[in-house]
């Protein structure tokens, strides 16, 4: 692996981009080729707002949202969204309400858990969840679990980038898929065709980037 990063632009907005390298990454729940990196996206007061403005499309007319719940460090980017979401305009739903931005915390057994206070503010409430990237179902399916057990009604999904175009039935709005990134591929642990032809592990995915062995 040798940290060559290329930048692919979304189809929606060219000025949308992400970084993209190619190695044998590994996250607890799955093994990819490639490494995707949303710092640039985010790290852009007006570049993240242009991505809010296309992830507000799908529900900006037809969707009551009472809280959005991001994960992945993609708070600026749900902040966006909301502002997007409340702003005025012909038919919009949202104008003059107010869209609460949630994340939950992890248990020391894994789940996905909300703080008391926060419990109360979402239960019955229509939540849309954002995440960086969707490319297992092990953290999403752990994550419907969670706002379900809580009473979220959950009216959307929204990401980054996503291998799937929809969960348990449900599209799942993102600004990159595996068509933006050549030769993508992922596969559950035990069955990696990269682990099985030899591969070394190249480095380890998390929410903060990735760790070379
Ligand atoms: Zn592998």
């Amino acid at each position: 692996m040798d940290d060559t990063f290329f930048t692919v632009a979304s189809q929606k907005n060219p000025r949308i981009t992400v970084r993209v390298v190619a190695g044998h990454f590994a996250t607890n729940s799955a093994h990819r080729s490639h490494y995707i990196d949303i710092f640039d996206l985010m790290a852009s007061a007006s570049v993240a707002r242009d991505a809010a403005r296309e992830l507000a499309v799908p529900y900006r007319t037809s969707t009551l949202v009472d809280a959005i719940v991001y994960m992945d460090n993609t708070e600026i980017l749900a902040a966006f969204l909301a502002d997007e979401l409340l702003q005025a305009g012909m038919s919009v739903m949202n104008e003059g309400s107010e869209i609460l931005l949630l994340t939950p915390m992890v248990s020391s057994d894994g789940h996905f858990i909300f703080h008391q206070t926060v419990q109360e503010k979402i239960k019955n409430k229509n939540v849309v969840l954002m995440v960086a990237s969707f490319s297992t179902g092990a953290t999403a399916d752990r994550m419907l679990e969670c706002l379900s057990y809580y009473g979220c009604n959950l009216v959307g999904i929204s990401a980054v980038f996503s291998v799937y175009s929809e969960l348990d039935g449900r599209e799942i709005h993102s600004l990159f898929d595996c068509a933006d990134i050549p030769d993508y591929h992922f596969y559950q642990p035990s069955e990696c065709k990269m682990c099985k032809e030899g591969i070394k592990i190249d480095a380890i995915i998390s929410s903060e980037g990735y760790t070379k062995f």
